[in-house]
């Protein structure tokens, strides 16, 4: 297990479509190992294979930094409601703007040994699966907002929503 270098926003890696895994091998579990060490070095909600300079379709979620979600091939099968929030990127560091997404996503993926599941996320679950398997497709989040949030703008939400001080990245 290792950590990975994040490639961040200006790489045109980050821009491309990224191909199916074909292969479940040990490469591809190298890789996934490397990536969950990677999220919870950085404190992030979920990171993808092109963030890490690798341009195939898998990506790695956790709402709580412990539990990794692994998902290969992953394609959204149902969505339902809505969330606006501000959202982060691990490949934009630092910066946060406010994005729309569904209140609850369902997705069906592949597992590292290549059996097909399907799993549900609300909330920030919901918001990474969908920030996550964007950037397989080579889009950034910043792509669906006007400005990025100022410090005043993310403490004044967060403080409206009650919650303690607590940065998310995806
Ligand atoms: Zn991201």
């Amino acid at each position: 297990m290792a950590i990975r270098k994040i490639v961040v926003q200006g790489d045109e890696i980050l821009n491309k479509v990224c191909k199916p895994v074909t292969a479940f091998d040990q490469k591809l579990h190298t890789l996934l190992d490397d990536m969950a060490d990677t999220l919870r070095q950085a404190n992030g909600a979920g990171l993808a294979a092109p963030q890490v300079g690798i341009l195939r379709r898998a990506v790695v979620v956790s709402d709580d930094g412990e539990e990794i979600l692994e998902l290969i091939n992953p394609e959204i099968v149902a969505t339902e409601g809505e969330q606006t929030g501000p959202e982060g990127c691990l490949s934009v560091p630092g910066k946060f703007g406010m994005v729309t997404r569904p209140y609850r996503v369902r997705v069906r993926a592949q597992d590292r040994n290549g059996q097909w599941f399907e799993a549900e996320g609300e909330e920030l679950m919901a918001r990474a699966f969908c920030h996550e398997l964007e950037h397989l497709d080579g889009h950034l989040y910043v792509e669906h907002i006007d400005h990025f949030l100022s410090e005043e703008e993310l403490m004044a939400y967060y403080k409206e929503q009650g919650y303690d001080i607590e940065e998310e990245e995806n």
